[in-house]
C-alpha cells in the first residue's frame, strides 16, 4: 500500500488516474474502462508477480488485451495488469466544446494537474463520466484526460443524409489525416452535431465520427401534407416498408419490440401518446437512441376533428413538449388518432401527417399470426404498416412479419426515410 500515498489527492476525488501514452488499437478506437473497486496493478497477469501500484475505484483507464482473468491497463502514469473483474465498460456521449479558444485536457481532475493537450472549440468529444469539482473524463481522437465540464455543451442534432456516390469516409478526428473508422454508404441518414472548417461530426446508431461536410445534404422538407397510401417509389432501388407502432410506449411490450427490431437491424417509427411518453421516458430515450423515429400521436388520443383549433393545438403541443423533455428533440412526424384529420386539424400541425397503407388490425383480433396474414395480402414497395406496441400479441407476431418481408427483399426504414 505504500505506493498509494502519493496519490492520496486523487482518492479524495474518488478518481485517480487517466489515460496516456496510448497506442491505437487495431480497430482504431480506444476501449475506456472504469475501476469498480480499488485494485492492485501487477507487472504480469498473475497475483504472484510484482506489484506495480494501486489504482482507486472510479479511475478511468485504457484497456487492452482483455481476457477473462486479467486486463492490461494504461493511464498517464501507470501500466500493468489488473483483474478483469475490477473493471466495467463505460459508454460515452458526444459533447461539443463551447469554450472560446478550446478546453485544456488535464491528467487528473484539477487545475494543478499536468496539461496534456488542448481540444479546440466546436469539436465534438466523447465524455465517459464526471468527477467531483466540475470535471469530465473525455476522449478526443487518441487523447484522453479531464476537462472542465462547463467548457462543454450537449450538442443539438440535425438530421441529414449522406450524398456521396461512393460513400463518405468516416474519420476519428476532423482532419484529412484522421484515422479512418469506416465508410457511410450513400443515402445513410445521420445525426449531424457540428461542423467546423468543412468537417461535420455525425452519428448513426452504430457509428460516429467526422466526415467531409460537403458530403451531407438536407432531408427533403416534407411539409405538413397528409401521407396516406404509401409513397411513389424509385425504380431500381431496394424495396422498402415502414413499420409503425402507435399508442405506446408500453413498459412491457415496447422493449420486446425494440429487441426484435435490433436483432434484425430494422428501423421503425413509434407514434407515441403523451402520458406514455412522460411515464416511460427511459424507453423513449431507448427508441430514439436505437435509431427509430418518434412521432406525435396526441396527448389524450382524441378524435381531433371533434375539437376546437385551440384544443387540437394543445393536444399536439403537450405531447411534443413531453417528447422534448425525454430526448431533447421534438417529434418529426404526426399521426392523428383514428386517422381523423381535416383542414382545420392540418392548419395547426407543422409536421407531416402520416396515415398508413396497411392496417394489420392487431388491436382488434389480438392474434399474433393474423398480423402477417393482413400484411401478405397487400404489401408493396413503399407500404406504411400500422401496428400497436401496447399488445403482447403484436410483439409475438413481429418476428415472423420481419422474417417474411426480409425474404421478399424488403428493407425496414422510418417513415421520414421512406418518404424521401
Ligand atoms: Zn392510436
Amino acid at each position: 500500500m505504500k505506493k498509494l500515498l502519493p496519490y492520496a489527492i486523487f482518492l479524495t476525488f474518488l478518481i485517480s488516474v487517466f489515460v496516456g501514452q496510448i497506442s491505437a488499437s487495431a480497430e482504431g478506437t480506444l476501449v475506456i474502462q472504469k475501476l469498480v473497486e480499488d485494485a492492485t496493478i501487477y507487472a504480469e497477469p498473475s497475483a504472484d508477480s510484482v506489484e506495480v501500484d494501486q489504482i482507486a475505484k472510479g479511475s478511468y483507464v485504457t484497456a487492452t488485451n482483455v481476457s477473462q482473468g486479467w486486463t492490461y491497463i494504461q493511464t498517464h502514469q501507470l501500466e500493468g495488469y489488473v483483474e478483469t473483474a475490477a473493471l466495467v465498460n463505460v459508454k460515452s456521449e458526444g459533447y461539443l466544446v463551447v469554450q472560446k479558444g478550446g478546453t485544456a485536457l488535464f491528467t487528473y481532475p484539477s487545475q494543478n494537474a499536468q496539461k496534456v493537450g488542448q481540444v479546440y472549440e466546436n469539436r465534438v468529444i466523447f465524455v465517459y463520466g464526471t468527477a467531483p469539482g466540475g470535471w469530465s473524463f473525455v476522449q478526443y481522437g487518441q487523447d484522453t484526460g479531464y476537462v472542465a465540464t462547463n467548457s462543454l455543451k450537449k450538442p443539438i442534432a440535425t438530421t441529414k443524409r449522406v450524398n456521396a456516390v461512393n460513400g463518405a469516409v468516416l474519420r476519428l478526428t476532423a482532419s484529412p489525416n484522421g484515422e479512418e473508422l469506416g465508410t457511410l454508404a450513400n443515402k445513410t441518414i445521420v445525426q449531424q452535431y457540428s461542423t467546423l472548417a468543412g468537417w461535420a461530426y455525425v452519428e448513426t446508431d452504430t457509428q460516429k465520427g467526422y466526415i467531409n461536410a460537403s458530403e451531407l445534404t438536407d432531408l427533403q422538407k416534407l411539409g405538413n401534407k397528409v401521407y396516406n397510401k404509401g409513397v411513389p417509389v424509385v425504380k431500381g432501388e431496394n424495396k422498402r416498408v415502414a413499420l409503425t407502432f402507435d399508442d405506446g410506449p408500453n413498459a412491457k411490450v415496447t422493449p420486446q419490440i425494440l429487441a426484435i427490431l435490433k436483432k434484425h437491424n430494422a428501423k421503425a417509427t413509434f407514434f407515441m401518446v403523451g402520458p406514455n411518453v412522460s411515464n416511460n421516458s427511459a424507453i423513449v430515450k431507448q427508441v430514439y437512441k436505437e435509431g427509430h423515429e418518434i412521432g406525435n400521436h396526441t396527448w389524450n388520443h382524441s378524435k381531433l376533428t371533434t375539437l376546437s383549433k385551440t384544443n387540437v393545438k394543445q393536444e399536439v403541443d403537450r405531447t411534443s413538449n413531453a417528447t422534448y423533455a425525454a430526448i431533447g428533440q421534438y417529434p418529426t412526424v404526426f399521426r392523428p388518432p383514428y386517422g381523423a384529420t381535416n383542414d382545420q386539424v392540418r392548419s395547426v400541425i407543422t409536421m407531416p401527417t402520416i396515415l398508413w397503407s396497411i392496417d394489420t388490425l392487431d388491436w382488434k383480433h389480438r392474434n399474433a399470426d393474423k398480423i402477417l396474414a393482413y400484411i401478405k395480402t397487400s404489401v408493396k414497395d413503399g407500404s406504411i404498416i400500422l401496428m400497436h406496441d401496447i399488445h403482447q400479441t403484436t410483439a409475438d407476431g413481429l418476428e415472423n412479419v420481419i422474417l417474411y418481408l426480409q425474404k421478399q427483399g424488403y428493407e425496414f426504414v422510418t417513415v421520414s426515410e421512406i418518404l424521401q
